[in-house]
């Protein structure tokens, strides 16, 4: 299994903003967040190392990252933080990628070929080659020598190791007192091969406020459109005697009414499995198992507050949603303005948001039998 350990440790005194810089927004979304997502698509579960003090600001900033996360303690250095990652890591990690919480923008190809690089050499690191001409100097600032640039590259995160590989050469510095300016160099000085894999010149580390513009340019240009998500849901009950019609909330006098687990407001499932879709979170069936006792004629608008609830934990909210509602009878007109409100309410809407609308199917069909009512939606999320 692949673990990856998110460093979030540094004051970040250069950025001058008075609160860590992982913690500061990057075009709406904390700095941090975009750092362990990215790896997040490449690992089995995260390691993030923060000050402990500031573990609830990174807890709320990662809510609902669709991974295992776990936090380790930052130490008085880099290496010791790198330490503590290591060592919350759970036995069934066999590689470690650890990478900068302040590169927010490595990209997935960056990171695959670093992954690679490990599985076939034990330990690799993202390099980029030295497009500068570098110099090394005496204490006085005279230039002393001229390293050939082809045999140097400027190394990045992430680096990544076959994990007993990486707690032997941290064991090795620690016991021999060695600081090293990143990990592959701790993996070096103990005979452990290190490969370099190919990087990307925009993974920059956001070190001052210049490095935020410079990154949101970067996202800018990559993606232009605004983050929109579009889902559609669809749900179907059976009509039978001895239960109330209830639909979008609103108790409807009719002769019969929908079967279900719950109170079978099918235009209410309808528009959570859009909303769920749009999230890329499943469906409601997994979220409200109708196994579960718990939801045994609950009402739907309650299940409607919790999607609203999951959703804001992702930062997503909707937009607008339309629901139609395929019934044969009743009559449903009437009825539209109050549904309407109970939707745009629980979501927390204005009412010009929401659409319901009722058609028959021309006495065609289970609706049109009067078997069934069916319901369908269409939602739009967007980022809060
Ligand atoms: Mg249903």
């Amino acid at each position: 299994m692949w673990y990856a350990i998110v460093l979030g440790g540094g004051a970040g005194t250069r950025m001058g903003a008075g609160v860590n810089k992982v913690l500061l927004p990057l075009r709406g979304i904390p700095v941090i967040r975009r750092s362990v997502e990215i790896m997040a698509r490449h690992a089995d579960g995260i390691a993030v190392v923060c000050p402990d003090a500031e573990r609830p600001l990174f807890e709320d900033a990662l809510r609902g990252v669709d991974r295992e996360i776990l936090y380790a303690s930052a130490g008085e250095t880099r290496q010791t933080s790198v330490r503590n990652g290591l060592c919350a890591l759970p036995d069934a990690c066999d590689y470690v990628m650890i990478h900068d919480g302040a590169r927010c923008l490595a990209d997935d190809g960056t990171i695959l070929a670093v992954k690679r690089g490990a599985e076939a050499q034990g330990a690799a690191a993202a390099s980029t080659p030295c497009v500068d001409t570098v110099k090394t100097v005496d204490a006085q600032g005279i230039a002393v020598g001229t390293p050939d640039r082809s045999a140097l590259r400027c190394v990045q995160t992430p680096q990544a190791f076959r994990r007993d590989l990486i707690v032997r050469a941290h064991e090795a510095a620690r016991r021999d007192g060695f600081v090293g300016t990143d990990d592959a160099s701790l993996a070096e000085r103990i005979g452990i091969p290190v490969l370099l894999t190919e990087g990307s010149r925009r993974n920059i580390k956001l070190t001052t406020p210049e490095d935020l513009a410079v990154a949101g340019t970067y996202l800018e240009n990559e993606n232009p459109l605004p983050d929109l998500r579009i889902g559609s849901g669809y749900d179907v009950h059976r009509l039978v005697s001895g239960r109330k019609l209830i639909l979008c909330g609103v108790v409807i006098p009719h002769e019969t009414g929908l079967d279900g687990h719950s109170d079978a407001d099918a235009a209410v499932h309808a528009l959570m499995d859009a909303m769920l879709g749009a999230a890329a979170l499943g469906d409601i069936g997994r979220h409200f198992p109708d196994s579960d006792e718990r939801y045994r004629g609950i009402s739907s608008m309650k299940l409607l507050d919790r999607v609203c609830a999951l959703l804001r934990e992702h930062g997503l909210r909707v937009a607008n949603a339309d629901v139609t509602i395929v019934a044969q009878r009743p009559k449903l007109a009437s009825f539209i303005p109050a549904m309407r409100r109970n939707l745009a309410e629980a979501m927390d809407l204005p009412p010009d948001r929401v659409n319901v609308k009722a058609t028959t199917t021309e006495r065609l069909g289970f609706e049109g039998e009067e078997k069934g009512i069916s319901a369908q939606a269409v939602v739009l999320l967007t980022r809060v």
